[in-house]
């Protein structure tokens, strides 16, 4: 992140060169080096520390940002998106100066060290239904393993991007470490996805674009890819649950993004859209989750007694509403909502299903909008094997009393997160990606870290090797 070649001048200068320590000049040289990396590494925490307090600063403006361009509630960008973006700055802000790598005995004469390198130029791609917090997601580790870096933020929700980028310099990152382009994704997007310059490429969106990604990664020059994909997640709640509380779970997994509060939320997140609730509370679990559905205001973002926003554009609105005229003509039976909220705008109603079949399109596809398909199991086997009848593995709920349950049952599900009686709970330490076509590689934690990063090993004899 730092310009290597500015700070060591600096430094010679600055009096290291004429430290008494006993050593050659190469040895000093290397020993200045030594002490580079380490203030380069804390002046990249630094800096981004500075940049989080500048994000913090300004959450009004870019949660107005986000609000504009993708519709989601203002109250959510401003008490969540936006604080929690500055959040993950800082955690990998933290990580900067304590990456390193490992002492190896390795057979006979030799032995090994690891180096933990930037992995080089990072393309970031992202989508639009969390502008903000998928900016971070990405930039954070990267910044902090010290790449440099093109983000492209979805065609739909490029505000806020800029912005960050402008933030980025008032924070002292050099200009060329982080910067933003705009555009669409089969011109900009497939640019980064085949350029010879570029390293890596950390993509989250639908699965078939990741599909893309990594066709033009294999034909270019074989640049390292992770994908964050879709989903089409199961939540699983069993007889002993309390069916309120597993209501609220439910439709908070469906419909969170454009809500307003953890609990009160409602919109297009691909994390609970199949529900299965055993046949003991069923019916009360049908009842109780319309009822609720039905109480959701749906309307302008900017309106702090909105629960859920527009979708994010035409295309997505009549996708959503498409879903659901499949749904009904397969047979599926409407609850509640099915049609569009209002005269005006991409509101679209809370939708509840029932009688859904994994095999209909609606239990099969993901339909990232506020749909939600209820489904009745028996037993704990029947339950684990419709869970795992889906392509996708991006993360699964259980709700249940019985920690042996959940426990055995968070074995059998292949996602890449398990939520016990607990839904769409995030934290910076806690990796977040997919098993199966819903991706690979780790976004959040220090696992994130990996994916920016390569591993050299350094090999030497050691005394009396024949080498
Ligand atoms: P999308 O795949 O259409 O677009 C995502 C990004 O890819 C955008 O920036 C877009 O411009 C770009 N893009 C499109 N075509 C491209 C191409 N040929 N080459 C390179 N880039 C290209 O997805 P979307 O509609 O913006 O977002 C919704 C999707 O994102 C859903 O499928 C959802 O599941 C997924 N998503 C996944 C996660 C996760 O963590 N797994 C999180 C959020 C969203």
């Amino acid at each position: 992140m730092i310009e290597r070649k500015g700070y060591r001048c600096f430094d010679l200068k600055d009096g290291y060169a004429d430290l008494d320590l006993g050593k050659t000049m190469a040895e000093l040289i290397q020993y200045v080096n030594d002490a580079i990396e380490v203030m380069m590494m804390m002046e990249r925490g630094r800096i981004m520390m500075k940049f989080a307090d500048l994000v913090d600063k300004h959450v009004e403006e870019l949660a107005v940002l986000d609000t504009i361009d993708a519709g989601k509630l203002f109250s959510m960008g401003k008490e969540r998106d936006i604080p929690g973006a500055a959040h993950t700055l800082r955690y990998y802000a933290g990580a900067a100066d304590k990456i390193h790598g490992e002492t190896l005995k390795m057979s006979r004469e030799l032995q090994a060290y690891t180096l933990r390198e930037p992995i080089g130029v990072v393309g970031h791609i992202i989508p639009w239904n969390f502008p903000s917090t998928m900016f971070f997601l990405k930039v954070s580790p990267a910044l902090a393993a010290g790449c440099t870096m093109i983000v492209k933020p979805a065609e739909q929700t490029p505000l806020s991007a800029l912005y960050y980028a402008h933030l980025a310099k008032l924070a002292g990152i050099p200009d060329g470490v982080l910067n933003v382009i705009t555009g669409f994704g089969p011109t900009a997007g497939a640019a980064i996805c085949s350029h010879m310059d570029i390293d890596k490429v950390s993509f989250t969106g639908s699965t078939e674009v990741g599909r893309k990604v990594m066709q033009a990664a294999a034909t270019s020059n074989l640049k390292s890819v992770s994908l964050e994909l879709g989903g089409k997640s199961p939540l699983i709640i069993f007889d002993d649950a309390d069916v309120d509380k597993a209501v609220d779970l439910a439709l908070l997994g469906i419909l969170y993004n454009k809500a307003k509060l953890l609990l009160q939320s409602f919109t297009y997140i691909q994390t609970s859209s199949r529900v299965y609730v055993q046949e003991g509370i069923y019916d009360e679990f049908v009842k109780k989750s319309v009822e609720k559905a039905k109480t959701w205001v749906v309307g302008d973002p900017f309106d702090p007694s909105v629960k859920q926003g527009p979708q994010v554009d035409k295309k997505q609105f009549e996708k959503i509403l498409s879903y659901i005229e499949h749904g009904k003509r397969e047979g599926a039976t409407l609850l509640t909502g099915g049609k569009p909220s209002g005269e005006k705008g991409y509101y679209i109603e809370p939708t509840i299903f029932t009688d859904v079949k994994e095999d209909m399109l609606i239990g099969k596809d993901e339909i990232f909008g506020p749909v939600m398909s209820l489904m009745k199991f028996k037993t704990v086997k029947e339950a684990i094997e419709r869970a795992n009848k889906t392509r996708y593995g991006l993360a699964a709920g259980i709700v249940t009393k019985d920690l042996d349950l959940a426990n055995t049952v968070s074995r059998s599900i292949r996602a890449g997160v398990i939520w016990i009686n607990c839904y769409f709970a995030f934290d910076r330490d806690c990796p977040f990606g997919g098993y199966k076509m819903s991706g690979f590689g780790r976004d959040n934690g220090l696992h994130a870290l990996e994916n920016y990063l390569q591993v050299k090993s350094v090999v030497t004899p050691i005394y009396n090797s024949p080498w």
